[in-house]
């Protein structure tokens, strides 16, 4: 009997805007065929794709898993489930847990909970705090949790007021050569009031935050970047302020990257005004949502390339914790679930490219945070997911994978579903 050269082969799929054959062998991508009539399986297992389409498996920067201390509100089960079904391959989770991620013990139980219950996959990469439980007084021990794993430092949620101090950890962190992830707003401007301060806080009466508080931060970290010559990540860019800062910066040479997330891309500070939507928790976010004008700032600047990659800041909470006063409700959207369909929705309305879309989640966030993804090149690891271009679905609790609900999208109808995920050759769901 003839050795079996090829371990899974998926058959008829639409990948890049042909009907290929996908070979897989040895957890990587063997072959790519145009669709023969003549088909001889050879033994490896089948997978019918048509009418579906393939992505590369994508990876996503900035997810709040909760655990350890707030698994009511997600955990690294449910939390890697919401990814795998999103299309994630891998995701890296901040460290504003309970404890805090600053000790290799809290990294360790992170990395031993995925292992235990998704033991192929999503990967998952803690992010380890920037400070010691977040305070933005001392350093976190560095070297300890890149030694446990950690694959990033950030104080996300709590920027670092001490300037001297950050730019301490920028030093120490450069030298394990792993990225800084900044939370960008000026700690003294409005903190986390989750609505975007202009004529539509003043007409809700609500203490909004000014989109200078971000910019004046991004300011501060490209000026730091330049002068060490080391890299910063800004995170979850929100207005056109803050790009016009970026942008000099890149022509400049400084070294920076820049990542927004979807709700920015989709949603405006209008939700909040709307009479179907008005005060609605669910649109408290921090960055707050934006007027028009930045969203569409928002999106050329994706396109041009002056945010490298997308991200979701998923951020998962309890229903009881959302559903209390604008002022007092806890700041995030969940994230995981709807990230992939309302991207992909953009590139199918010919808002951005599809390129861009592939940078966007895959190649931009690998070649940052020096990860392994698949370009489907032969040789790449097989981690690609199937999706029915056509399938509509309704954003709602039922059909969240994340334990978080807490979505303004709840209720509308996304178009294009994650239908079946394999990572290094290996069915996930
Ligand atoms: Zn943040």
């Amino acid at each position: 009997m003839a050795k079996k050269k090829f371990d899974l082969i998926i058959r008829r799929a639409f990948l890049k805007g042909r009907e290929v054959d996908v070979y897989v062998s040895k957890g990587v991508i063997a072959e790519i065929r145009d669709t023969q009539t003549e088909f001889d399986p050879e033994g490896a297992e089948v997978q019918d794709a048509f009418g579906l389409t393939m992505m590369p498996s994508m990876i996503d920067v900035h997810t709040h898993l909760r655990e350890p201390g707030f698994e009511y509100k997600e955990d690294v089960e449910s939390g890697l489930r919401a990814a795998a079904w999103g299309g994630f391959g891998a995701i890296l989770c901040m460290a504003n847990t309970n404890p805090v991620n600053d000790t290799a013990a809290t990294t360790e139980l992170m990395l031993e909970k995925a292992r235990r219950h998704w033991p192929d996959g999503p990967r998952l990469v803690p992010i380890g705090a920037l400070t010691k439980e977040l305070k933005g007084e001392e350093l976190a021990p560095m070297a300890e949790l890149v030694r446990a794993g950690c694959g990033a430092f950030s104080n996300d949620g709590l920027p670092v007021k001490n300037t001297d101090l950050f730019r301490k950890a920028m030093e120490y962190a450069s030298d394990w050569g792993k990225p800084v992830i900044d939370h960008c707003e000026d700690p003294f401007m409005a903190v986390g009031c989750g609505v975007n301060e202009g004529e539509v806080s003043d007409r809700l009466g609500l203490q909004g935050q000014p989109d200078m508080a971000e910019a004046l931060q991004v300011s501060r970290d490209v000026l730091l970047a330049e002068y060490l010559d080391m890299h910063i990540h800004l995170a979850h860019i929100s207005c056109r302020k803050s790009l016009d800062v970026i942008r000099q910066a890149k022509a400049r040479g400084i070294r920076v990257t820049a990542e927004t997330c979807p709700h920015y891309l989709i949603l405006t500070e209008d939700y909040l005004e709307d009479p179907a939507t008005q005060y609605s928790t669910l649109a408290k976010v921090n960055p707050p949502l934006r007027p028009e004008a930045d969203r569409l700032a928002m999106i050329e600047a994706l396109e041009d390339g002056t945010i490298d990659f997308l991200a979701t800041d998923h951020a998962p909470h309890a229903a009881h914790e959302k559903e209390v006063e604008f002022d007092i409700a806890p700041c995030g959207i969940s994230g995981l679930d709807t990230a992939f369909a309302t991207t992909w929705g953009l590139v199918r309305d010919g808002v951005i490219s599809e390129e861009t879309f592939n940078r966007a989640w895959v190649t931009g966030p690998a070649e940052t945070f020096e990860l392994p993804c698949n370009r489907f090149e032969i040789g790449d690891p097989a981690d690609f997911f199937l999706f029915d271009p056509e399938e509509e679905w309704e954003v709602c609790a039922a059909t969240m994978q994340s334990k978080g609900k807490n979505t303004p999208l709840a209720g509308s109808v996304l178009k294009g579903r994650v239908k079946t995920h394999f990572l290094h050759g290996k069915k996930i769901v």
